[in-house]
C-alpha cells in the first residue's frame, strides 16, 4: 500500500488562465493545511483576486487542478456549489442588510438562502441564538447586536460581513483586503479578529498594507505574474530581493 499523501485543504497545481491572451494566472502551484492562516500579498495585477476566484468557482481556470479535501474537485463545481462545500468569501466592499439589524444579519445567513422574510419569521432555536451569540462575541460586536447594520461604521460593518460568514462555519475563509479604508485601530482591530480564528477555520488573506501584513503574519506567499513568486516567514519575503524589486521596491517609489 503506497503511504497516504500529505492531505492539504487546499491544492492548486498547474493552474493556468488567460483573458483575452492576457496570462493572469500561470502554472500557480499553491498549498495550504487545515487551520492555517495563510497570507497573499503582491502588487495590482498580480492575479490575487483572480486566483479567490478560481477557488470560489466564478472563474474557470484553462488548465489545471484546484482540489479542496481529499480528491474533491472544485473545477467541475459552480459558486453555489462550492460554497456549500463549506467555502466563504469576504469581498472588499462590505455587503450587509443595512435596515436590518447586526443580530438579524446573522441570522439571515446562519439560515441560509430562504428569502429575508421566511429566515426572519420562522422559529430561530436556542442552538442557532448561541451560535449568533458566539458569532457577536468573536466579532466584537455584542453591544452593537441590536443597531440597524446602516448605522455601523465601515470597519465594523466589515465585521459583521465577516461574521455572516463565520455563521456558516466555513471550512475555508477567503478574505480580499479586509483592511482598506480602515483606520489603523480598526485595521488593528480586524488582525486580531483573523488571528483569533486561526486553527478553527483555514483562512486566507490577501492584503496590502505591511503593517497589517506583519500583524496577521505566519506563512506568506507572494503573488506576481500569476505565480508563486516565494514563500516564508514576514521577514523571508521581505529581505527576498525579487520581491523588493517587482513589489516593495515598486511600492517605495509611488
Ligand atoms: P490582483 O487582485 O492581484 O490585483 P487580479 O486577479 O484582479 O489581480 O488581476 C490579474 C490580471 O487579470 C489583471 O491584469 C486583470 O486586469 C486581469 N483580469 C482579471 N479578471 C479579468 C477578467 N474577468 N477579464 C479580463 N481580465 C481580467
Ligand atoms: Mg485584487
Amino acid at each position: 500500500m503506497n503511504p497516504p499523501a500529505k492531505q492539504f485543504v487546499l491544492m492548486l497545481e498547474g493552474v493556468n488562465k488567460t483573458f483575452d491572451g492576457f496570462k493572469a494566472i500561470t502554472d500557480l502551484n499553491f498549498y495550504m493545511d487545515e487551520g492555517e492562516l495563510r497570507t497573499i500579498i503582491g502588487p495590482n495585477g498580480a492575479g490575487k483576486s483572480t486566483m479567490m476566484d478560481i477557488i470560489t468557482g466564478r472563474t474557470k481556470p484553462d488548465t489545471g487542478k484546484v482540489e479542496f479535501g481529499i480528491n474533491t474537485d472544485l473545477t467541475s463545481m459552480n459558486v453555489p456549489e462550492i460554497n456549500r462545500l463549506g467555502i466563504g468569501r469576504k469581498f472588499q466592499t462590505p455587503s450587509v442588510y443595512i435596515h436590518h439589524t447586526v443580530f438579524e444579519n446573522l441570522l439571515l445567513s446562519l439560515k441560509g438562502p430562504r428569502g429575508v422574510f421566511n429566515s426572519l419569521f420562522a422559529r430561530t432555536t436556542s442552538e442557532q441564538r448561541d451560535r449568533i451569540e458566539a458569532v457577536l462575541k468573536t466579532i466584537g460586536l455584542a453591544a452593537k447586536a441590536d443597531d440597524l447594520a446602516g448605522l455601523l461604521s465601515h470597519g465594523q460593518k466589515q465585521w459583521l460581513e465577516i461574521g455572516m460568514l463565520l455563521a456558516q462555519q466555513p471550512k475555508l475563509l477567503l478574505v480580499d483586503e479586509p483592511a482598506a479604508g480602515m483606520s489603523d485601530e480598526e485595521t488593528h482591530k480586524t488582525g486580531e479578529l483573523l488571528l483569533s480564528l486561526e486553527g478553527k477555520h483555514s483562512i486566507i488573506v490577501i492584503e496590502h498594507d505591511m503593517t497589517f501584513v506583519r500583524q496577521i503574519a505566519r506563512k506568506v506567499t507572494v503573488l506576481h505574474q500569476g505565480h508563486v513568486l516565494c514563500e516564508g516567514t514576514v521577514d523571508d519575503v521581505q529581505n527576498d530581493e525579487r520581491v523588493k524589486e517587482v513589489y516593495l521596491g515598486r511600492k517605495k517609489k509611488n
